[in-house]
Formats: C-alpha cells, sequence, structure tokens
C-alpha cells in the first residue's frame, strides 16, 4: 500500500514552467497516466471517494476531465458524460460562456446526455480559477441535474477558484494542491 497516496501523486506530476504562456507554470499530468501503478492508485483515490455516493454519471471537463472521468465512470459502472468546447459536439446542444484573463471560452453539453434527478460527478484535472467548472456545473444544472461534487487531481489555492466553487455551493474533492 501506498502510505501517502497525495504526496506519492503529487511526486508525478512534472511543472513545466512558461507553458504556454511566460509566467505560467503548467501542471503536466502525463507522467500520472503513463506509470501503471500511479496510474491505478490516483483512480482508486476517486472510486474509494464515490463509491458509496453512487453517482448516476461522471461528467468530465475537455480534455483531461474525459480521461480519468472515463475510467472512474468504468469503474463505477455509471455512464459517462463528455462537457467539450464548443464545436465538437454533433448533436443538439447547450453551451455557457465564461470569462478568461484574455478573452473568454465556450464549454458545451449534448441536451440529452443528463435528465432531471440524475446526480452527477463533474471531474477535471486541475482547478485554477475555477471558471471551466464553474461553466461545466451550470450545463448540468440547466439541464436538471444535480452536480453532488467537483473533483479534479490539482489545485491551485492562489487563483481563488477553489474557495469560489465552495462558495457557491458545490463541494470540491482535490487530492494535491500546488502554491
Ligand atoms: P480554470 O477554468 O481557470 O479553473 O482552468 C482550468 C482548466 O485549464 C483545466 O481544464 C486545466 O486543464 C487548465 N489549466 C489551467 N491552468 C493550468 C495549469 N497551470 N496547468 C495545467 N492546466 C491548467
Amino acid at each position: 500500500a501506498i502510505a501517502h497516496p497525495g504526496a506519492y501523486i503529487k511526486h508525478h506530476i512534472r511543472t513545466v514552467p512558461d507553458w504556454p504562456a511566460p509566467g505560467v507554470q503548467f501542471r503536466d499530468i502525463t507522467p500520472l497516466l503513463s506509470n501503471p501503478k500511479v496510474f491505478r492508485v490516483l483512480i482508486d483515490m476517486f472510486v474509494h471517494r464515490y463509491f458509496d455516493a453512487k453517482p448516476t454519471a461522471i461528467a468530465g471537463l475537455d480534455a483531461r476531465g474525459f480521461i480519468i472521468g472515463s475510467v472512474l465512470a468504468y469503474e463505477l459502472n455509471v455512464g459517462f458524460v463528455p462537457i467539450r468546447k464548443k464545436g465538437k459536439l454533433p448533436f443538439t446542444t447547450v453551451e455557457e460562456t465564461y470569462e478568461l484573463e484574455y478573452g473568454s471560452a465556450t464549454v458545451e453539453i449534448h441536451t440529452d446526455a443528463v435528465k432531471p434527478g440524475d446526480r452527477v460527478v463533474l471531474i477535471d484535472d486541475l482547478i485554477a480559477t475555477g471558471g471551466t467548472m464553474m461553466a461545466g456545473r451550470k450545463l448540468l444544472q440547466r439541464l436538471g441535474a444535480e452536480v453532488i461534487e467537483g473533483a479534479c487531481i490539482v489545485d491551485l489555492p492562489e487563483l481563488g477558484g477553489s474557495d469560489k466553487l465552495r462558495a457557491s455551493g458545490l463541494p470540491l474533492f482535490t487530492l494535491v494542491s500546488f502554491e
């Protein structure tokens, strides 16, 4: 068994300075995915967190939320719902636009992806300003689903996103923080 899984996972996240822009410390999770033992520890932490909560679906945010979210959904024996950047989903969608530091971004969900009464876990790799997860939650709520928790691997608490999400009433489960 791994004594400190959070520290073990943090140790396998690679920080790439000044990518994709000067001043950004990019937290790269690909080393977590390529190492089968670390990948299993990572997914198992989410499986244990949500096994008893019995969500009816897992929704993942484009694109790294798809990787962990789909494996989690498979393990929990529920369906997986992608929330995608605008222009990728073929069927009818609802969309939500949110502000970025420079400009804006739009995410979409298929209108039949969830239904009223669904209890959904919304997952991504990382929370920075929280804008992406906030938009994803709004889409799920607009379709009548309840987001029982937001989940991610990495929180960047100094950017205030996780505080903002919690203040809005969304419980959050985060494995690792970088100051
Ligand atoms: P935000 O909407 O500001 O919370 O940004 C979160 C989204 O942007 C997630 O989908 C992350 O994958 C990505 N992201 C933002 N900042 C970083 C970072 N420093 N390292 C890796 N991914 C990031």
